[in-house]
């Protein structure tokens, strides 16, 4: 018997993918450089379906169906480029490779025109889940051609998450349409870290409460309407005592966040396509910032305000006001999110499916929340919405949230807690409903010095003037 699918790269995440398909009744070939992680898997898993253990790639290769299907589970770079020279001289046409590790997109782009200029298909796709998702059902974000689909799909839609019966996985787009949303996914995550790291500063800064009565708020909110995995599991690690200590968990954790580098490709991606993605930005420099030790220490004696922890009505309501920010400012970061997505989809022609893309971010991964069924319905109704922020039931929610939203902010800056998220957040709204922004005057400036020209609301055209005679528009074409 041959395998219908084989996975090459054995660690956490490929042997987890490897036996969430043998759990679902796949025949999966093994592979992965070095035998004993192969020769584990067996002897530790193999009661748990069907597997082909492989040696060599040409033993591997050998093990499958055709059209043969190999998943790569490798670390991404020069590991992923050196495992695909090993197995593409040994595939024929129309077999696939798949690269389910955390590719940057152009990468993926370049890989994929190269295989297929040899026949082969290659899909970078993107996995969510960590370790627990890969075994249990990741949500799982596929590029590449739609034919290769038509025999991966149901593979991998069969091992994906599922909610309300319908799958985590749906085809994203060519080439690197998939690691492109998975990046943005990662973006998201860092923002949505973010502003719940900013709720716990705030609630303890403002009101002196104790992590584990912070979890109780967390524990409420998770059955409202901001009910989702990244919620659920700040509650649990901020009721966790650390064993060694006695003393809160997150009071013992050194307090530098540590990034692996999807929020910077975000990031940097997002300042290449001219995409305000602000609240991912605010938020993976959050993390640089907490990690410049001797930045930090060297500042660590400048004045701040004097703190008063608030009092009475205003403390009263203050849970209240940051679940509405929170909830403002996670609208805004998805925004901002769903905007990248849509200006690489319009750059590389991809015509990535938002509504879907919300939906199968429901299961599975890290960002999974009850409210990405309200941002699939919302760009179900409308494919082309230009904002989450206009479209119906967010717009109302937003408006609503703003007057706490203010008041949070302000709050947070009178009592000196730093609250990145939330601020850009707040600052992207204004902007957006602003009638006019003080962009004319950096217009202004920008001709004045560099003769860079503007445009006028009075008139087509462009213009310049000239500053140093008797600041006189002239017409330039
Ligand atoms: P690692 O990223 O730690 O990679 C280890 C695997 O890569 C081992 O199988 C190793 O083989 C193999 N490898 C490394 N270099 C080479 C090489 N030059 N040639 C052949 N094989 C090589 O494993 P993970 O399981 O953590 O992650 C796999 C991929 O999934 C990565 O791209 C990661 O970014 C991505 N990912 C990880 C998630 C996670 O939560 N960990 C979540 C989502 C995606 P050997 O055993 O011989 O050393």
């Amino acid at each position: 018997k041959k395998a219908s699918i084989g996975v090459t790269g054995l660690a956490v995440m490929g042997r987890n993918l490897a036996r969430n398909l043998a759990r679902h009744g796949h025949t999966v070939a093994l592979h992965n450089r070095s035998e004993q992680r192969t020769r584990d898997l067996v002897e530790e898993f193999g009661s748990e379906g069907d597997f082909i253990p492989a040696y060599s790639a040409r033993e591997f290769v050998d093990a499958l169906e055709r059209p043969r299907q190999v998943v790569v589970m490798v670390k991404a770079g020069a590991p992923t480029d050196a495992v695909i020279e090993e197995f593409a001289p040994l595939l024929e046409p129309g077999d696939v490779i798949v690269d389910a590790g955390n590719a940057h997109f152009a990468d993926t782009r370049r890989r994929e025109a190269a295989l297929r200029e040899r026949g082969l298909h290659f899909v970078g796709t993107g996995v969510s889940g960590g370790e627990e998702g890969a075994l249990h059902g990741p949500s799982i974000m596929p590029g590449g051609s739609k034919e290769s689909y038509e025999s991966l799909g149901p593979l991998l839609e069969d091992i994906s998450a599922k909610v309300d019966g319908t799958p985590c996985c749906a085809h994203i787009g060519p080439d690197g349409a998939g690691h492109f949303v998975k990046m943005v996914h990662n973006g998201i995550e860092y923002a949505d870290m973010q502003l719940i790291a900013e709720s716990f500063d705030l609630l303890r800064g403002a009101l002196g409460y104790e992590p584990a009565q912070i979890a109780e708020v967390f524990r409420t909110w998770n059955t409202g309407r901001l009910g989702s995995y990244l919620i659920e599991i700040t509650a649990e690690v901020l009721a966790h005592t650390d064993a060694a200590t006695g003393r809160p968990f997150v009071d013992v954790v050194l307090d530098q966040a540590e990034q692996k580098g999807t929020g910077r490709w975000t990031v940097q991606i997002g300042l290449d396509l001219g995409v305000p993605i602000t609240g991912i930005a605010e938020a993976t420099f959050a993390r640089s910032l907490s990690g410049h030790a001797d930045l930090r220490a060297a500042a660590n004696g400048l004045a701040g305000p004097s703190r008063s922890p608030l009092t009475g009505s205003d403390a009263e309501r203050f849970a209240d006001d940051v679940e509405q920010a929170l909830y403002a400012s996670k609208v805004v970061a998805y925004a901002q999110g769903f905007n990248q997505i849509q200006a690489g989809s319009a750059e590389y022609d991809w015509n990535i499916d938002l509504g879907s893309v919300a939906s199968l971010w429901r299961g599975g991964c890290i960002i999974r929340a009850k409210f990405l069924d309200d941002v699939s319905a919302a760009f179900g109704a409308e494919p082309g919405l230009p904002t989450l922020l206009t479209s119906g039931d967010f717009r109302k929610a937003v408006e609503d949230a703003q007057d706490s939203w203010r008041s949070v902010v302000s709050t947070a800056v009178r009592l000196g807690i730093p609250t990145p998220g939330f601020s850009t957040a707040l600052a992207y709204y204004d902007a957006l409903r602003a009638d006019r922004l003080p962009a004319a005057l950096v217009q202004g400036q920008r001709d004045y010095f560099g003769a860079h020209t503007y445009r006028r609301v009075d008139t087509e055209g462009t213009f310049h003037t000239e500053w140093a005679a008797e600041g006189r528009p002239e017409h330039k074409s």
